[in-house]
Parts: structure tokens; sequence; C-alpha cells
């Protein structure tokens, strides 16, 4: 008995004159999003049956002619039963189209690709804009040298494991109105491994693997961001039994640093001028990435402007070029005065006009030389 009335092109989300490989692909699609072992979902397991007689139906050139031109009758009276889908088939479709990952994570035999590991190295933002290598500690599961990662004594039995005859799988089968549905778990008893150790190895007590203390050399490259990580590859956790290592992402944190402020590949500063410099001009030191600068500011230095250093700010990461350090100008006017500076600011006063300070920039102007 067929379980749906539905059509399956439309379950399979594919036009009627779809090819044979964008079923292909639409049934790839649905069943990672369906399969019982993934979803959450709890209409899952019934839209995942449905899902995959459509397809059974569609995939081959005989059942689909015959649905065609009469549709789920037509497959009835031509003998084709999809309640009897063959499960021991479709799990090997699954791993040719998944990989075995799609059935607990473990691959043929029990081996495991090892865990990625995550680390963390913080640097100063001066070192973030140039190239700096730095030594990451952390701690990584690596394969036991005593038993070779084989988890058992060297020299001991190994046997094949009797809960899943070496398989290290176990289908659940489940009945339903639907027909039968088959669910392949991991086996708890030797955990996906499929055998069975009579004497545990004593160095890891067979885990196969044994906690070790390690460092890394990072090279990290300029113009990196707060927060990116660093991928090395291989240099995670020991696989099982063969599989390859997991990789070691390294996180990398920027102290802040309370003279810039960072916007992307640009930098913010100030500098305090004192009113007179301002009005003067005057050579002031100011921060830098590469350190401090004798900055020259001309006389009649507004408070407000913004003097650009172009390319002195962050390097493009992976690119080219550099961002600009912008200088913010802030003038410091007095708040104490005594007598005899109260006394020459008056007469300065009085010998000054309008002239002596000349156009104001309008606020407009001003900001228009900020993004400049
Ligand atoms: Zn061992
Ligand atoms: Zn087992």
């Amino acid at each position: 008995m067929a379980t749906t009335d539905r059509d399956y092109y439309e379950l399979l989300g594919v036009a009627r004159d779809a090819s044979a490989g964008e079923i292909k692909r639409a049934f790839r699609q649905l069943a990672r999003e369906l399969h019982p072992d993934v979803s959450e979902a709890p209409d899952a397991d019934e839209r995942f049956r449905e899902v995959v007689e459509a397809y059974e139906v569609l995939s081959k050139t005989e059942t689909r002619e015959l649905y065609d031109r009469y549709g789920h009758a037509g497959l009835r009276s031509g003998g084709f039963d999809p309640g009897h889908v063959d499960f021991g088939n479709l799990a090997d479709l699954f791993s040719a189209f998944f990989g075995d990952e799609v059935f607990g994570g473990r691959g043929r035999g029990g081996r495991t690709r090892g865990a990625d590991l995550a680390a963390v190295v913080e640097i100063d933002l001066v070192e973030a804009a140039r190239a700096v290598t730095r030594e990451v500690p952390f701690e990584v599961a690596v394969t036991c040298t005593h038993c070779s990662g084989d988890g058992a004594e060297p020299g001991s039995e190994i046997s094949t494991c009797p809960t899943c005859n070496g398989s290290g799988r176990l289908q659940q089968v489940t009945r339903s109105v639907f027909g039968e549905f088959v669910r392949t778990q991991t086996c708890a008893t030797c955990s996906g491994t499929g055998r069975r150790i009579e004497q545990p190895c004593s160095e890891c007590r067979g885990a196969g693997r044994v906690v070790e203390e390690r460092a890394v050399t990072v090279e990290i490259p300029p113009g990196i961001h707060h927060g990116q990580a660093i991928r090395l590859s291989g240099e995670g956790h020991a696989g099982l039994l063969g599989g390859r290592a997991g990789d070691v992402l390294v996180e990398v944190r920027i102290r802040p640093d309370e003279r810039f402020v960072r916007e992307g590949n640009d930098v913010y500063t100030t500098v305090d001028l004192t009113f007179t410099q301002a009005a003067l001009g005057a050579t002031v030191q100011v921060p830098t990435l590469a350190g401090d600068e004798d900055l020259e500011l001309a006389p009649g230095t507004q408070p407000g402007e913004i003097v650009v250093l172009r390319g002195r700010g962050m390097p493009v990461l992976q690119g080219f070029g550099r961002g600009d350090q912008r200088i913010l100008v802030n003038v410091r006017v007095p708040r104490r005065l005594n007598d005899d500076q109260r006394r020459l600011l008056r007469e300065f006063d009085e010998h000054a006009d309008e002239r002596t300070y000349g156009k104001s920039e309008g606020l407009f102007d001003k900001l228009k030389s900020a993004f400049r």
C-alpha cells in the first residue's frame, strides 16, 4: 500500500519535466532536512517517509512513466508497492550521498574524525597592525602511544562486539500504519567500534587517546579583526581508530588601546592643543600605530579639524594597502586666568577684529573635511 496520495513531484518540489539529476538533488536536500536522526520536527518521520517514497518512484524510469501516465492508481495496478521500499538499499544510498555521518557520526569500523578545539590568543592593536607570531598553548587529545590508539592493552584479546556483531550500528525497526520504518543508530555497547576490548590499555584506560599539553606557533596576519579565528588544520583532537585529527581554531582577541579607536581599517586619535598653540601653530607629538610621531599644525588650526594621515591606519587583512589615521584636533581654552593673563587677553582683544579670526568654516564644511 502506498503511504501517501500526495503528488510525488510536489513532495520533492520539482517540475514534472525535472531531470534525473534535479530529482536526485531535491531528494538529497530534503532527506538531509527531514532525516529522523537529524530533524527535530514532530512530523519529520512522516514527511521523510513520503519523500523517500516519491524518490523511489521518480528515480526509476519505469515507475516514473507509470506514475506520469496513470498516477497512484497506475502504480498500484502495475504491482508497485511503495510500502515495501528496500531500506537496506536506501541506507547505502544515504552513505553514498552524505557519508556515514548521518548515521551517528561514525565511519566504517568506528573510525571517527577528531573534534575541533578552540584556543584564544590576545594581542595589542599595534601588534595587529603588523605580522606577529604567538605561542598558543592548549590541551589536546592525542593518540595513545602505548596502544597505538587501539584502546586495548598490547597483547590482549579483542573480540567482536556481541550486541552489533561488529558492525558498530544497530537497526531499529518501527512498524506504523505507514509501513515499516528503519532507523540506524550507533551501537551503545561498543560506541560504534564493533569491537569488545577484553583488557583496556593501562595508559588511556581504553579511550585510545590521552590528553597532552601542546603549543603551536601561530602567525597572526596583519590587519586581523577582533574575534576572527585562525584555523590550524589537523592540529586538534586525534581521531579514533585512524580517523583524521580535528582542527584548532585560534580566536584572536585584540586588547583595546585607549589611544586609538578602530573603525574598519581606519584608526581615530585626538590631539590636544592649547588655544595659543592653535593660534600660533605648533609641532606636537601624536601616537601612530608605528609609534609616536611629530605632527606639524599650521597657525590658525581650528577645534574639530581633522588631520588625515593617509595610509597610516590598519593594513587590509589579506589584501593591499592600509586604512587612514584620522586625528581630531581639540583646542583647550583656559578655565582659570590670573589678573595678568586677563589683562593681556583684554589687550589682545582690543587689537583683534573680524579679520583676525577670518571667516568661520560652517558646520557643513567641517563635516566635509572630516570625510575627505
Ligand atoms: Zn592506550
Ligand atoms: Zn557493538
